[in-house]
């Protein structure tokens, strides 16, 4: 259970005084929790900085920096009533003079910031207009009591509605009062050499700073911060994997007749790349250790024949082998893909969903539970508490990223020391591995399977919609097939969900009833008829939400068309990509963007244009956004990072995970008085799960 210690930093937002029961909502926006607690706030990092420090005179005051000037208040002018005009303020001092400018102010409340005759203080930025100096509403407008309390530098965060800059600093001074001094859980010897101040004093300097560096990802107070988060996250990883190792792992040995069978229904050879993962997976599996491997490849790489082939050992051997999916609609398409393969090996395969129930789901419950069923492929329902296996012995996660950690344990528990193989379609580059996974062992699919022509890839201003319409329907004349996939951030974003039925419409008035709908809110039996007309031919144009994102397979598919491909990160564009290209004919993917495009934006496009490689496009996207978007958070529980930023922290990484694999060699259970810091550090980083662990033994 969490110390008590912490219970002030877990208490909603609301106990601290000054934030009410209506601020709420828009504090919730900013640290995106319905219910925000104070530590929420006080993890949440500032997005940049002003710097106060400068007090040039008014002459000396470079133009549009941010400076802060004494002045003396020499007069107002109003505008007369009923005019739009700006409330101008003449002020002064011994070098020059400057207008402070103010739309819809009250004039009472104005004179009272500024009264004639008095000196104040005035943060902000001065800008040239027609000659004359002006600053234009005022950050600040101080007197000398105020002055005296200015921070030197002030933190920015991004702005919500309903939130003013002043309510967060007010929040955070109130939220960093509640920090409790606590035991230092780093080892002193990584203390010292990062001369990193204490959790609390580190705290205080990020969200009020004194310097500029006190405030920046790559000082010493948010480094010290990032180093927390990711020690709790290594401690994690070590802890799940003491457990692991003394779970112990059992050898699972086949001859490789059945996987031999499945080979000589395939239509194609393994790959190079295919082949080597197929032996380090099976080496794993032989071996009488635990595996934990991660099989990366882009999409249409062939990882599903590979697992397949795996699976096919542990059930010659007598034993059982299961696939989880994050959607229907994939595991029926990995079901569809395994089960004539199956059948030529004489494999009994099942498909467990949600949608199996009543006596079909009872049948499969009894053919799992007698080991009838070799293989089974499923959704979340495969980890339900009524499923039970004889002996699982192989579990495979697809798109695992989908999953949280905790999802992967309850799967991994289903069987007694089950080997696992987490598939990514999304790569992951070296570094991050390391910081999500630990010392996992990686299998990579870099080559293509043969035969595989390049997709054509340009992107196109949504202003020319009518000639890509124009186009797409030619291409439809020739017998081709199409995706249009509009951007849905979520499930829930109806806005969004209204584009795409507006876009199908549009599409239905060119295409008639060619034109399929798939998004979200389908029940699934609407979807898979949906995708089944598609997969069919019957229907030529697939406007989808991102649903499609990973997995379907319909080679006569040869148009992708993005809209607003600016919104979607690079990864989820490839992904996205790679639907297309994957029969035997030429594809094209073309990606309309709305204009301004951003700077990154921009070279988001360039890198999906200039290369297919999907390690490629995930180091430059690491590159280009710092790690939330290649990990897709968003949309899954994947273990995000508040404070540590990959590009900048990324090489603590090793050494959270020495320091981590130390103090668990040293004390496993974390019983010691010299891990007290670390036990309630751990609580902090909501490392619970990690922590009952311990208790369970
Ligand atoms: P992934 O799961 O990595 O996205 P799949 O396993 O679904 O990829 O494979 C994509 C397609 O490529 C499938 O139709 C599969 O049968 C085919 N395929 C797999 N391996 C090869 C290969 N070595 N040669 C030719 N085609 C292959
Ligand atoms: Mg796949």
């Amino acid at each position: 259970m969490r110390p008590a210690l912490l219970d002030p930093l877990f208490a909603p937002l609301t106990s601290l005084a000054g934030i009410g029961p209506k601020m709420m909502k828009p504090f919730g926006r900013l640290l995106g929790r319905e219910a925000p607690r104070v530590i929420d706030l006080l993890f949440h990092m500032p997005s940049g900085l002003v710097d106060r420090r400068a007090r040039p005179t008014i002459a000396e005051a470079a133009p549009d920096t941010d400076v802060t000037i004494e002045v003396r208040v020499d007069g107002h002018q109003a505008p007369p009533p009923g005019r739009r005009a700006p409330h101008r303020t003449y002020v002064s001092d011994a070098s020059g003079d400057l207008q402070v400018v103010h739309f819809n102010i009250e004039r009472a409340r104005i004179e009272r910031l500024l009264p004639e005759g008095e000196t104040r203080w005035l943060c902000g930025r001065i800008t040239l207009y027609d000659g004359m100096r002006q600053m234009t509403h005022p950050d600040r407008i101080l007197d000398a009591a105020g002055l005296a309390k200015l921070s030197p530098v002030e933190t920015v965060y991004p702005l919500v509605e309903g939130l003013a800059a002043g309510h967060v600093r007010r929040a955070m001074e109130a939220a960093l009062a509640r920090v409790p001094e606590m035991p230092e859980e780093i080892p002193p010897d990584l203390l010292g050499a990062g001369d990193w101040p204490s959790f609390r004093d580190a705290l205080i300097r990020v969200h009020q700073p004194q310097t500029p560096a006190d405030a920046q990802p790559t000082g010493r107070a948010w480094t010290r911060l990032a180093f927390d988060e990711l020690y709790a996250h290594q401690v994690t990883l070590a802890l799940v994997r003491a457990r692991q190792v003394k779970a112990g792992g059992r050898a699972t040995r086949s001859p490789g007749d059945l996987a031999q069978k499945i080979r000589a229904a395939l239509p194609f050879q393994l790959t190079g790349a295919q082949e080597t993962a197929l032996a380090a997976i099976r080496g794993d599996m032989e071996a009488d250790t635990r595996m934990l491997r991660l099989l990366q490849g882009d999409v249409g790489s062939g990882k599903t024949v590979v697992a397949l082939l795996a699976a096919a050992g542990a059930i010659e051997a007598g034993r059982q082998a299961a696939l989880m999916a994050p959607t229907e609609i994939l595991a029926r398409q990995h079901l569809e893909t395994i089960a004539p393969l199956a059948a030529a090996a004489g494999i009994e395969v099942a498909l467990l969903t949600g949608r199996e129930k009543g006596r079909t789901r009872a049948a499969i419950l009894d053919g799992l539970q007698e080991g009838r069923i070799g293989l089974v492929v499923g959704t979340h329902a495969l980890i339900q508490d009524d499923v039970v296996f004889a002996d699982l012995a192989f579990a495979v996660v697809d798109e695992q990223h989908r999953f949280g950690v905790e999802q992967r344990l309850t799967f991994s528990r289903k069987g007694q020391a089950v080997d696992m193989l987490l598939m990514t379609a999304t790569p992951i580059p070296r570094t991050l591995v390391l910081t999500l996974f630990g010392d996992m062992d990686s299998s990579e699919l870099r080559e293509k399977p043969p035969g595989r022509l390049p997709v054509d890839t340009r992107s196109v201003s949504l202003e020319r919609l009518g000639e890509v319409v124009a186009a797409v329907g030619r291409a439809l004349a020739q017998g081709a097939q199409c995706y249009w996939i509009c951007p849905l951030v979520e499930e829930t974003d109806t806005s969004d969900l209204a584009a795409a039925t507006e876009r199908a419409d549009d599409l239905r008035a060119y295409f008639g009833d060619a034109v399929e709908l798939v998004h979200g809110r389908l029940t699934g039996a609407e979807k898979d008829a949906a995708m089944a007309r598609f997969a069919s031919g019957q229907a030529r144009i697939l406007v989808a939400t991102t649903v499609v994102e990973v997995g379907v397979n319909v080679p006569n598919a040869t148009i992708m068309v993005i809209e607003h491909a600016e919104r979607f990160g690079l990864a989820q564009l490839h992904q996205l990509r790679g639907r297309v290209g994957r029969g035997d004919k030429p594809s094209t993917c073309l990606l309309l963007f709305r204009t301004p495009l951003s700077e990154i934006a921009k070279s988001r496009l360039a890198i999906l244009r200039e290369t297919e490689d999907g390690f490629r496009i995930a180091e430059e996207d690491l590159r280009l956004r710092g790690e939330g978007d290649v990990l897709g958070t968003r949309q899954s529980g994947f273990p995000g990072f508040k404070i540590a930023r990959m590009d900048v922290h990324g090489e603590l990484v090793p050494q959270a995970r020495d320091a981590a694999a130390a103090t668990i060699a040293a004390d496993p259970e974390l019983a010691g008085e010299t891990t007290k810091g670390l036990r309630l550090h751990m609580y902090l980083h909501e490392r619970d799960a990690a922590m009952r662990l311990l208790s369970a033994g």
